[in-house]
């Protein structure tokens, strides 16, 4: 069994559609993770914030010119009467469902709810189209058995089970398609896992499953070595080690959400990142191996805020850090990367949110600088057994730049360097002209 998932500019057209029904069909067994079409999710977040806020006709107008969109959608897609009814019956019930809301009192539960709208959508049209061109396949509704524990935190165990025994009902048929992105939660409420999560999705479907290779197909070639938005001349990589992968998607390299490694690395699954638009080409692959030493990529992730904390008290202290690391633990603030001095210590977070609370509570350990609009940059690869020394030739590339924190020897896959955002553009040039 392979599980493969498109992302929303795969579904994101009546065009695009078809074309991924041919990309679908094979003679192995797949699992097909859909994601909204493009646009989807982002409007319904609009209509759920326009509902919070009670601003209830401005929302109504929302839910209507989205519909709108989708019965568009039904008359391209769709070549006989017999699916454009029943295109449009499909719209007319998740529309009707999503009206329900407007009028009312507005909760999390109902904006998860509405959330959910947009892979039901996406999925049943796509079954539907397949079944209009006679391709056989069958609806797998991820409710069904994707769901999270009372942490958020995916329960493997009630989705391996549910998922087998759904499939073992099934066992004749080959291809599946289901939803990314939606979950049940402890309750059995409607919930998701989180914005991007259709990836994670198919990783945790191919992880209980131990399936052959889990795909996530995207609209480019895999992961390149450094970023094609600022850097000319990048290339794909072939070959990637979870531990390398994680490090790339986590600090910026956009192609795939970060949490769904974890999944098949856990369980050894192969993953393969594929293009929609040449279809024949491997992509980058990752998988237990790592081949090849030394830097492999580059990756830049901007939104950085830097914390430094001075204070004498630190001076052959224990117990110091500790403190400073609770502050960000009770405000479930994520410390990214982090630099110690005798007397100082300087770390970075992704999400500001709690900030202010933060800075407050950091000022009883010290004196407190933060700068903000700061970018990771992240060089990738194995360090494990090389002898050049990366971390030298990173400098070198690095000699004009304004560095703000280096980190080496957290890990054996990273070097990271924070510099100003200003900056960024330059650096991700100067480590490509110098290392590649
Ligand atoms: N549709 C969801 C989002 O836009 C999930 C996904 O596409 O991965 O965040």
């Amino acid at each position: 069994m392979k599980v493969l998932k498109f992302g929303g500019t795969s579904v994101g057209s009546p065009e695009r559609i078809k074309n991924l029904a041919e990309l679908v069909q094979a003679d192995e067994s797949r699992i097909i993770v859909l994601s909204a079409m493009a646009g989807t999710t982002n409007a319904l977040v609009e209509i759920t914030d326009l509902l919070y806020k009670e601003n209830n006709d401005l929302a109504n107008e929302k839910i209507s010119e989205l519909e709108t969109q989708y019965r568009k959608r039904i008359e391209e897609l769709y070549t006989t009467e017999e699916y454009k009814s029943k295109g449009n019956e499909l719209i007319n019930s998740h529309f009707n469902y999503i009206r329900n809301f407007v009028y009312r009192s507005f909760t999390t539960l109902q904006e998860k709810a509405i959330l959910a709208q947009g892979e039901l959508i996406s999925t049943a049209m796509f079954h539907y189209y397949l079944s209009e061109i006679g391709v056989n396949s069958t609806f797998l509704p991820a409710l069904n058995f994707m769901r999270i524990d009372k942490d958020g935190e995916p329960d493997y165990f009630y989705i391996k089970e549910n998922l087998e025994r759904i499939l073992s009902e099934e066992s004749e048929h080959k291809l599946f398609i289901t939803q990314g992105f939606i979950c049940r939660n402890v309750y059995g409420e409607v919930d998701n896992l989180k914005r991007g999560g259709s990836d994670y999705t198919a990783s945790l479907i191919g992880s209980v499953l131990q399936s052959e290779e889990v795909q996530i197909w995207t609209d480019i070639d895999g992961f390149h070595n450094n970023d094609p938005r600022y850097v000319e001349n990048t290339s794909a990589l072939k070959q990637l080690s979870f531990d390398e992968a994680a490090e790339l998607a986590y600090f910026g390299a956009k192609i795939m959400h970060p949490s769904s490694i974890v999944p098949c690395k856990l369980n050894h699954v192969p993953v393969r990142l594929k293009n929609t638009l040449s279809p024949l080409d491997e992509g980058t692959l990752i998988s237990d191996d790592s081949i090849g030493k030394g830097i492999k990529a580059i990756a830049a992730k901007d939104g950085i805020t830097a914390l430094k904390i001075k204070s004498g008290r630190m001076l052959l202290a224990y117990g110091f850090l500790r403190k400073v690391f609770e502050v960000f633990e009770i405000y479930k603030t994520p410390i990214d990367m982090i630099t110690t001095s005798e007397v100082a210590v300087s770390l970075t977070i992704d999400d500001d949110s709690n900030l202010k609370e933060i800075e407050s509570e950091l000022v009883k350990y010290g004196n407190v600088e933060i700068d903000k609009d700061q970018s990771i940059i992240c060089i990738v690869g194995d360090f494990i057994s090389e002898s050049a020394g990366s971390a030298k030739l990173v400098l070198e590339a690095l000699e004009h730049i304004p560095l703000r924190m280096i980190s080496y020897g957290g890990s054996l896959h990273n070097i990271s360097v924070l510099v100003s955002k200003e900056d960024k553009v330059a650096a991700l040039q100067a480590l490509s002209n110098h290392l590649f």
